[in-house]
C-alpha cells in the first residue's frame, strides 16, 4: 500500500461529511484520482448538524465555494458567537463570542494589561474588549474586506449536503446509489479492497474513506479500529435537536428559550426561515 499510487477514491456515506470529502478532493486534486460516493436513500442522513465555528470558512474557501452561492444555497445566516442561557445554572448566560478579545503587545498579552488595569480601576469589563461581543449584543453585523469581525454561519445541514452533491457530479464525481453489504477485505493485509452492493455490484478502490456516520461501516463494523470513550467527562450527553419554523425574526433575548437551549447569535433579521433548537442533557437528567 505504501508504494502504491492511490488513484480510485472511494467515499462511503453521502451526507455531509462524504460530500464534504468528495468536494474537498476534487477541488484540490481535480482529475488527479477518480472518485466514487457510495450513499443510501433507504438509510439516508442524520439531517441535523448546522452550527458552525469560523474554521468552516477557511474550508468553504478550501473547496472553492462562493460565500454568497454557498449561503443561497443552504439557507445560511451568519453568525459571530453562541449564547449559552441558564447553561450553568438557571439566570446564567454568557454568549461565546468568535473574536479575538483585546490587543496583546510584544511585551505581553492582552489579559495582562487588563488584569492592571482592572487592579487600577480601570478596565471595565473584559467583554468590552470584543468586537464580536458588542456586535451581537447590540444585534449588529457587517462584513468587510479587511475581516475585521471573525464569522461563521449557521446552515441547513441537509441543504449543503444536496448543493455540494450537484457540484460534485459536475465535476465528474461518479454517484452510486444503494445499500453496502458487506466490504471486502484484502486476506493477508486486511486492507479494504472493495464495497460490496446489495445489488451484488462490487466498487473496488485504492482509498477508502468512511463516511457512514454514527455506524461507522469500515472504521468500526470491518476494521474494528474502536474509540475511547470520553463520556465521564462530558457534563452532557444526550441532544435532542429541533426545528421550527420562524414566524418573526429570532431576538438573541428570546424569552421562550427554555433551560438549557442554545441559540446561534447571527443577525436575526437574517434568518427568519426557520429557528433551529436544542435541549442537552445529561442521560439521567429529565427521566
Ligand atoms: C443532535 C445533534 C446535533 C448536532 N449539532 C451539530 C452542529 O450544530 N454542528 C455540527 O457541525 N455538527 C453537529 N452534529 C454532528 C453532525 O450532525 C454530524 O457529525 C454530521 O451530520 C454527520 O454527518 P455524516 O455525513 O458523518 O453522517 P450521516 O449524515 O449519518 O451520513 C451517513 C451516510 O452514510 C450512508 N450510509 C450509512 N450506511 C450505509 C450503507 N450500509 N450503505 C450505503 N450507505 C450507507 C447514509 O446513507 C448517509 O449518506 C450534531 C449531531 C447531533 C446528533
Amino acid at each position: 500500500m505504501q508504494d502504491q499510487v492511490v488513484k480510485k477514491v472511494v467515499i462511503a456515506g453521502g451526507g455531509s461529511a462524504g460530500w464534504m470529502t468528495a468536494q474537498a478532493l476534487v477541488t484540490q486534486l481535480g482529475p488527479l484520482v477518480d472518485i466514487t460516493l457510495v450513499e443510501s436513500d433507504a438509510i439516508g442522513t442524520v439531517g441535523v448538524g448546522e452550527s458552525t465555528i469560523p474554521t468552516a470558512r477557511t474550508f468553504i474557501h478550501l473547496l472553492g465555494l462562493d460565500e454568497r452561492e454557498f449561503m443561497r444555497e443552504t439557507k445560511a445566516t451568519f453568525k459571530i458567537g453562541i449564547l449559552f442561557d441558564n447553561w450553568a445554572r438557571i439566570g446564567d448566560r454568557y454568549i461565546h463570542s468568535f473574536g479575538e478579545v483585546g490587543k496583546s503587545t510584544l511585551l505581553a498579552h492582552f489579559h495582562h494589561i487588563w488584569m492592571n488595569a482592572r487592579d487600577r480601576g480601570i478596565g471595565g469589563d473584559l467583554g468590552d474588549y470584543c468586537l464580536e461581543l458588542k456586535a451581537s449584543e447590540a444585534s449588529r453585523f457587517f462584513t468587510s474586506e479587511n475581516g475585521l469581525l471573525n464569522y461563521a454561519y449557521h446552515l441547513d445541514a441537509t441543504l449543503f449536503g444536496r448543493y455540494l452533491r450537484g457540484r460534485c457530479i459536475q465535476q465528474g464525481v461518479t454517484r452510486v446509489e444503494g445499500r453496502i453489504e458487506r466490504v471486502e477485505q484484502n486476506g493477508e493485509s486486511g486492507f479494504v479492497e472493495a464495497l460490496v452492493m446489495e445489488n451484488g455490484e462490487r466498487i473496488a478502490g485504492d482509498l477508502f474513506i468512511d463516511c457512514t456516520g454514527f455506524r461507522g461501516l469500515l472504521i468500526e463494523q470491518t476494521l474494528k479500529t474502536g474509540f475511547e470513550d470520553w463520556g465521564h467527562w462530558l457534563p452532557n450527553d444526550r441532544a435532542v435537536a429541533m426545528q421550527v419554523s420562524a414566524t418573526e425574526p429570532a431576538a438573541p433575548a428570546d424569552p421562550r428559550r427554555g433551560p438549557l437551549c442554545r441559540l446561534a447569535v447571527g443577525h436575526p433579521a437574517a434568518a427568519p426561515r426557520r429557528q433551529g433548537l436544542g435541549l442537552l442533557l445529561r442521560a439521567h437528567v429529565g427521566r
